[in-house]
Formats: C-alpha cells, structure tokens, sequence
C-alpha cells in the first residue's frame, strides 16, 4: 500500500512546469537551448507595480490581510468588472488569491463530489483535468470540432452536458491555442445552457487583454446576463502585468460559491501575499497604456513566427488571435526517424527531438489534450523567435 493518497496518485505534476524546468537547467549548464515552453510574459513587471510593492514594504503591509484579500483591491477588481465587463460585483463575490491557479483550485475543490463531471473543451490548459481529478470528479472532454479554428460547436456542447454536470470551464483566449470565441458564439453556449440550470460556467479569463487586430473580448455573463448568477469569472495579474512571479489572481461569482472557495483558502494558502496585493492595487489602478506597447510587439512577434513555421517542412499553424502561444501541427513529422536514430511516433518525441537535437524547448500538445501538436509561446524576443526557427528548420532537414 502507497503511503501516498489516491486523490495524488491520480494526477501528474504539471508538464509545462517540467519542460520549462528542465530548459531552464540546460541553459544554466550551457546548452543553446531556446525556452518557447513558459507561458509568462518575457517583459518586467512595470514600474509603477514594484513602486506599489516597494511603497508597501515601507509602509510596514507585512501582516496577514483578509483572507478573501485586501478591502481597497476587492473595490479595484469590482471597479475592473464594471468598466470592462459591464458587470456589477459586491465585495462578497470577490475572492483575491495567490494566482489564478488557485482560484479554479478552490473553485473545484469548494463544489466537486465523486461522480460529477466537469466539461471541458480540447485543447486546454494542462491543469483543469489535474485539479478536477483532485477535487475527486471527472473531466469530459469535448474535442474541438474544427482544426483550423480550434472551436468546439453548440452542439457538441449539448451532447456533453447531462444531469452528472457539475461546471463547463471555458478559456478565451486559450491556452494553447489562441483560439477567442466571439460574442454570437458564447450566445449560442448560452442557449444550451439554459437547457441546463444546474451547470455552472467556469470562465478563464486571464488572457483577457492579449487580443489582437480587430478581436474582441467577450465574457460569458457579460453577453448572457442570465447566466451571471452561475458563473464564475477568473482572472488575474500574471499574464495582464507581467507578474508571473508575485502569484496574484481574482475570481467573482455567485455568493455562496465564494463563500465556500474563502473557507478553503483559509485553511490552505490563506490570504494572498500582501505585498503583492499592494503591487496589484497599483496595476488595477493606474492606466493600461503599456499594454498598447506589449500587445503590438506581441502582434509582431506572432506574424512572423507564424509565416516561418509555415515554411518549415512538416510543421503547419494558424494565426491565433489572442494570448501568446502557437500551437503548431506536426504530423508531418511522425513516422520519420531523426539523426540519432529516434523515430518520432506521437508529438511526445516530436518536442524531445526538438528540444534534445534542435535546441528549442516546447511543450507536447498531447498534454493539452490535442494530438500531433506542438505549443510555442510568443511571449520571447523576435531575436529568440527567429533562432528557434533557424533551429527546427536545420534540426528538421536532418530527419528522413
Ligand atoms: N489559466 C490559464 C489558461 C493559464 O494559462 C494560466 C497560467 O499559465 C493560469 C490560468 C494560471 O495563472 P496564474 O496562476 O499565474 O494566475
């Protein structure tokens, strides 16, 4: 018998984590290795949000806070929802966590009994099928339908959803893939779920101002006001200011929900760091402008990527409109053998290849749960983009 639980034993660390760990060691022992495997942003946090940190830190903000987070940040987030979102949120329905992992954590944790299932569109992010297996449930997969927009219909929505449903987690822009969903199309998830009083929204928002061109972000509750009182928003401070490292992130929602997720933070992580809420504050409050400058290098980085991975044999992408990951199409690759010998059977050897003989870091898209991909990120220099490309395209003209 394990001394470890069954509720552990069930999931697996997160691979993005791992690659990007296992890049990171390479480069600190000398190897070239680009990393297009992280998903933070490869810019500072800005100024004027150490600024806050820094002036907090004087101020002696050293204590615990409120659990659910501090009163003036809760006010700044309701402020955002309203100005952004077009939605009104009380103090009750905020929860302020050390980042948005642990928001969809708790979320999970504070609603899933054995049984339930939890819907949820491929490709995704690596950790909701991890975490609604911890919180004991079951994730129901629902492949996109269209590989070249990476959407999944209503229909295929309708056909997922039964009286086991608990949540439908839903993440856009997304991570892997990119992929924004638009006003109409979270109309017509809206009219399935109206079929379906009992399931709750999950909405992943935290790639809600990395959208490009003329793409637009819309929200669930936002479009579908009478699904407002089953929705959950999550969102937070790592991919909009650059702060991966400060662990901040937010969720609002329905009340007793809330008040369930505060009870599990409080006996877990408790409040979130308080310097960081205090960085947070002055982010929410000070003008996004910056981001003008992030989105257009971002936009850059991303046309380019895009128009070189389409020229490299065996690789094929679409332009993705919104956060700062490609997720690249490899089957031309399967099948053939590399100069070490190794044939790639599934995406898995595909990101081996590339990291171990062309010295770029990605992570499989099998742990996304879409299959043969892989998934860069954009969030690097074009200087960085450009060498991975000269790299996997030396690297691939090696294989036969
Ligand atoms: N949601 C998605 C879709 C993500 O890609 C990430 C991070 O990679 C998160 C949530 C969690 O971000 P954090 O916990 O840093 O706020």
């Amino acid at each position: 018998m394990s001394f470890l639980s069954d509720r552990v034993q069930a999931v697996k660390p997160s691979p993005t984590l791992a690659i990007d760990q296992k890049a990171k060691e390479l480069i600190a022992a000398g190897v070239d290795v680009v990393n297009l495997a992280t998903g933070e942003p490869d810019f500072p946090t800005p100024q004027h949000v150490c600024e806050g940190a820094i002036k907090a830190i004087h101020e002696g903000k050293h204590k615990y806070t409120a659990v659910d987070g501090i009163p003036e940040l809760k006010k700044a987030i309701i402020a955002k929802f309203k100005a952004d979102n077009g939605l009104d949120y009380q103090a009750d329905q905020i929860i302020v966590s050390p980042g948005g992992k642990m928001v969809v954590f708790s979320a999970l944790m504070a609603s899933v009994n054995p049984g339930d299932e939890v819907v949820i569109p491929a490709p995704y992010w690596v950790s909701y099928p991890d975490m609604v297996k911890l919180a004991g449930g079951t994730p129901v997969f629902i492949p996109c339908h269209d590989t070249k927009t990476f959407k999944i219909s209503s229909d295929q929505l309708r056909e997922s959803l039964n009286a086991r449903t608990k949540w439908l987690i839903l993440n856009s822009p997304n991570n892997p893939c990119g992929v924004v969903y638009t006003r109409e199309e979270l109309m017509s998830f809206g009219e399935v779920l109206r079929d379906f009083p009992h399931v709750h929204i999950l909405t992943d928002d935290i790639y809600e101002y990395l959208v490009y061109g003329d793409t637009q972000f819309h929200t669930i509750a936002e479009v579908c006001p009478d699904l407002y009182e089953r929705t959950l928003i999550v969102n937070g401070a790592s991919k909009a200011y650059a702060m991966t490292g400060w662990r901040l992130g937010y969720g609002a929602g329905p009340v007793p929900l809330l008040k369930a997720m505060k009870t599990i933070q409080s006996q877990s992580t408790s409040n979130p760091c308080s310097i960081t809420q205090y960085a947070a504050l002055a982010a929410m409050t000070s003008p996004r402008t910056f981001m003008d400058d992030w989105r257009r290098q971002y936009v850059e980085r991303r046309t380019a990527f895009v128009a070189r991975v389409n020229q490299i044999p065996g690789l094929s992408c679409e332009m993705p409109d919104g956060a700062f990951y490609i997720f690249i199409r490899c089957e031309g690759l399967l099948g053939k053998t590399t100069a070490s010998g190794k044939t790639l059977v599934d995406d898995m050897d595909v990101a081996s290849f590339m990291l171990d003989e062309c010295g770029v870091a990605v992570t499989p898209g099998s742990v996304f749960g879409m299959s043969p991909y892989v998934r860069v990120t954009y969030a690097t220099s074009m200087e960085n983009i450009l060498k991975a490309c000269d790299k996997l395209e030396a690297g691939i003209q090696t294989i036969k």
